[in-house]
């Protein structure tokens, strides 16, 4: 039936994305070097061996290419819950002038976790952790802002350096890493509740959507300053944070802000569980704090000068897609939430001089063209053509990177209606469908996880 000889390179779709042409170098059998100490994590052996991320320095790392996708996926569902309460995206720069930081007190209480350089003429930089001095200094900048104006919210999605004592757990605490950090601006404190509310049911929105289960606790103001916090966290064994849970009221918060023995909300005490939390997300109610010290300030009605009360809300991309990982993953395989795998299905074809093999090929690009009318699988699919390898090979690697679908074109793809193989690895399910079967599973399941 599939007498002519297709050649694969040819007809191929130029957007199939194939293994042989990815920058991921695998560490076949894990490095001996990686000795499982105190200061290592399951998700960062993981995107190490896996050829995610490659260490450069104690707490900064390559991020490779596939990496790199998880990232820009990840940056690309937050830019979408930004833009629709509004937030406007911007670049600040990362040198900071240090005589910012001086005015508001930070220099001192970060004191040795802050980066600073000396430029050539004798001026101190700060590597910014954090920008809540230069946007007030940047808004100060802008003369006569009327109260029209607001409220305004910018936002960005760059590189932040912290001088870690001590760089652990891979991008969990490293001392260079990506966060997406808001900062909003309102004329008075009840407005500036309101877009603190508001910002809050769009952080809820961005984590449903990473489908990675969260909890969100009240915080603590700590070094930031201001009156109303909340945190949100994975659940994990490494986790840094602790976090206590009344499963009477449903009350969460942070245990330095917390009662072990008694819940702070409603007094009960045989309801209280601890766990460990790895803090992803930060939102700050600030006030007055940084805009004073800056002069940050706008033009009432009455044409009176009055400082801005502010909000900070930071998400640290990094972070969440390590912590991801050490939530989803076994002990020798990724898993990768479906919002930010960096791509969503794998095919495997026939190895090469196995019977399958020209059927094979042909299938590919069936199946490849078939499943690009399902929106989220377009430029979503990657091919293992690795032929010379055999399939269960390849499908080990498939496993170990954690694709979230893999589907396996063998021995039943030389039926007259051919059969395929797909692995749903979210919930270990094995089917074998038709192209038909396979496109109703896939649209279903992807629509689902929407
Ligand atoms: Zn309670």
């Amino acid at each position: 039936m599939w007498a002519q000889t297709i050649e694969t390179s040819k007809v191929l779709p130029s957007t199939i994305h194939k293994v042989s042409k990815i920058f991921q170098p695998i560490n076949i059998i894990p490095k001996a070097g990686h000795v499982k100490t105190a200061l290592t994590s399951k998700s960062q052996r993981l995107m190490l061996d896996l050829g995610i991320i490659r260490q450069a320095s104690p707490g900064s790392f390559h991020f490779l290419p596939l990496g790199v996708r998880a990232l820009e996926k990840l940056t690309l569902l937050v830019d979408k819950q930004m833009s629709k309460i509004g937030a406007q995206k911007v670049i600040f720069p990362s040198l900071t002038n240090s005589n910012l930081w001086k005015s508001t007190g930070r220099l001192q209480d970060f004191g040795a976790e802050l980066f600073t350089l000396k430029d050539r003429h004798d001026h101190i930089y700060v590597l910014s952790p954090t920008h809540e001095e230069a946007v007030a200094d940047l808004i100060a900048s802008v003369s006569q802002m009327s109260y029209k104006e607001f409220p305004l919210k910018l936002y960005q999605t760059t590189n932040k350096y912290r001088d870690e004592i001590k760089p652990r757990f891979g991008l969990m605490r490293g001392r260079q890493f990506i966060m997406k950090d808001l900062y909003s601006f309102d004329v008075d404190i009840e407005k500036a509740k309101e877009t603190y509310a508001e910002v809050c049911e769009c952080y809820n929105s961005i984590f449903n959507e990473i489908g990675v289960d969260y909890i969100k606790v009240v915080g603590s103001c700590g070094a930031m300053g201001g009156s109303l916090s909340h945190e949100y966290h994975y659940k994990a064994d490494i986790g840094e944070d602790k976090i206590v849970s009344c499963s009477r009221c449903g009350f969460n918060a942070n245990a330095e802000l917390a009662g072990y023995d008694k819940c702070s909300q409603c007094g009960a005490s045989d309801s209280i569980t601890v766990h460990a939390g790895i803090e992803v997300g930060h939102t700050f109610l600030l006030g007055d704090k940084y805009s004073k010290a800056l002069n940050a300030n706008y033009l009432t009605e009455k044409g009176k000068s009055v400082p801005l009360q502010m909000g900070s809300y930071g998400l640290g991309i990094t972070r969440i897609l390590a912590a991801a990982i050490e939530f989803l993953a076994k002990e020798n395989e990724i898993r990768w939430p479906i919002s930010f795998a960096p791509y969503t299905l794998i095919i495997i074809p026939p190895k090469k001089g196995s019977k399958e093999e020209e059927v094979g090929s042909y299938l590919v690009q069936r199946v490849h063209s078939a499943l690009e009318s399902i929106d989220s699988l377009k430029d979503n699919m990657l091919l293992d053509d690795r032929i010379q390898m055999t399939i269960g090979r390849r499908m080990v690697d498939a496993r170990r990177v954690g694709y979230p679908y893999v589907i396996v074109i063998g021995a039943k793809s030389m039926e007259k209606n051919p059969i395929f193989e797909l692995h749903n690895l979210t919930n270990d399910q094995v089917l074998y469908l038709n192209e038909e079967g396979l496109l109703v599973y896939l649209r279903k399941h992807l629509e689902m996880n929407k």
